[in-house]
C-alpha cells in the first residue's frame, strides 16, 4: 500500500488506475481505525479493483470546544491495518494541503434540510464541514463509489443528498454498524471512556433495542421515547437527543413503515451516537 501526502502524487497514482480501466472505491476516515472502518474497506474491496482510503482529521467539522486537538492520531497503526485489509492507496494530507486558506475564507458546501435537527442541532456547522471535505475528496479522487458507515446515519443521508443535488457520478454504499460483542458501536471516541463508562456504554444500544421492540409491537411513540430518555438518564447518560424518524430522516407520519431510532448521549465528556432501523406496524 502506498501512502500519499500530496495532491500531485494522488492524481498520478489515480491516473494510472483510471488508464487501466479499474473501478476506484473511496473510503474517507479520520483515522484511528477499528473494525468498523475495516468493514468499509472490505465493502470497497468487493466492489472495485482499486481501494483508496483517506485519513484526515477535518478541522472544519469540529466546533469550538470539541475534541479536534485531542482526537487520536495513530497513522502508523492505521497504515498497518489498511495494508492488512487489502487497501491499495492511502491519502493522508496535512491540513494546509487541503485548506489553502483560513477556514472562514474557505469555499464550502452547505446541504439544507437533512442537516437540520439531530446532530445538526447540537453541532452547528458540523455537516457543512463534512459535506465540504467529502465533496473535496470526491473531486480529488473522482471515485466510482464511496463507502460510509450507517453508524453516522445523518452523515450518510447528508452525503446522499449532496451527491444527488450536485450530480456527482458516484455510487454511495452504506455499510452496517460494526459493534463490540456487548453491542457498543465501535467508534474512535470510545477510547475516551473510563473503565466504568465503558461498562455503562452498551446500555445505549440495549435501550435502543428495547425501544425498537416496543415500537414494533405498536407502543405509543411519544411515551416510548420518553421512557427511553429516562432509562438513559438513570444509567448515567446525558441524552442529547432520542428521536424516531422515517428512514429518509423525514418526520414519522401515519403511513411511515421504515423508520430509524437515533440517539446521541454524553457519558462523562464523551459523546456517543447510535441508531437502529425498524419497521413500524400498520
Ligand atoms: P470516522 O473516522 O469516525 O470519521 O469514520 C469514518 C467512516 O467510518 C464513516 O463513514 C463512519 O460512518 C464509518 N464508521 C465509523 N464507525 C463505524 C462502525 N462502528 N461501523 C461501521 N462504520 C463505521
Amino acid at each position: 500500500m502506498r501512502t500519499l501526502r500530496e495532491i500531485p502524487a494522488l492524481r498520478e497514482a489515480l491516473g494510472d488506475a483510471r488508464r487501466r480501466g479499474d473501478r476506484i472505491a473511496l473510503v474517507p476516515t479520520m483515522g484511528n481505525l477499528h473494525e468498523g472502518h475495516l468493514a468499509l474497506v472490505e465493502a470497497a474491496r468487493e466492489r472495485a479493483e482499486v481501494v483508496i482510503a483517506t485519513i484526515f482529521v477535518n478541522p472544519m467539522q469540529f466546533g469550538a470546544g470539541e475534541d479536534l486537538d485531542a482526537y487520536p492520531r495513530t497513522l502508523e497503526e492505521d497504515q498497518a491495518r489498511l495494508e492488512a485489509a487489502g487497501c491499495d492507496l492511502l491519502f493522508a494530507p496535512d491540513v494546509t494541503t487541503l485548506y489553502a486558506r483560513p477556514l472562514e475564507a474557505q469555499t464550502r458546501i452547505v446541504v439544507p434540510e437533512v442537516t437540520e435537527g439531530l446532530c445538526g442541532a447540537s453541532r452547528p456547522g458540523h455537516f457543512d464541514g463534512v459535506s465540504t471535505i467529502v465533496g473535496m475528496l470526491f473531486n480529488l479522487v473522482q471515485p466510482d463509489l464511496a463507502c460510509f458507515g450507517e453508524k453516522d446515519y445523518q452523515q450518510l443521508a447528508v452525503i446522499r443528498r449532496m451527491v444527488a443535488d450536485l450530480h456527482f457520478p458516484i455510487e454511495i454504499v452504506g455499510v452496517p454498524i460494526v459493534r463490540a460483542e456487548d453491542g457498543l458501536a465501535l467508534s474512535s471516541r470510545n477510547g475516551y471512556l473510563s473503565p466504568e463508562e465503558r461498562a455503562t456504554a452498551p446500555r445505549l444500544h440495549r435501550t435502543l433495542c428495547e425501544l425498537r421492540d416496543a415500537l414494533e409491537a405498536d407502543g405509543d411513540i411519544e411515551a416510548t421515547l420518553a421512557a427511553g430518555t429516562r432509562r438513559l438518564e438513570e444509567a448515567g447518560f446525558v441524552p442529547d437527543y432520542l428521536e424516531l424518524r422515517a428512514a429518509d430522516l423525514g418526520p414519522v407520519t401515519p403511513t411511515t413503515r421504515e423508520a430509524v431510532l437515533l440517539a446521541a448521549a454524553r457519558l462523562g465528556t464523551t459523546r456517543l451516537i447510535d441508531n437502529l432501523t425498524l419497521t413500524l406496524p400498520r
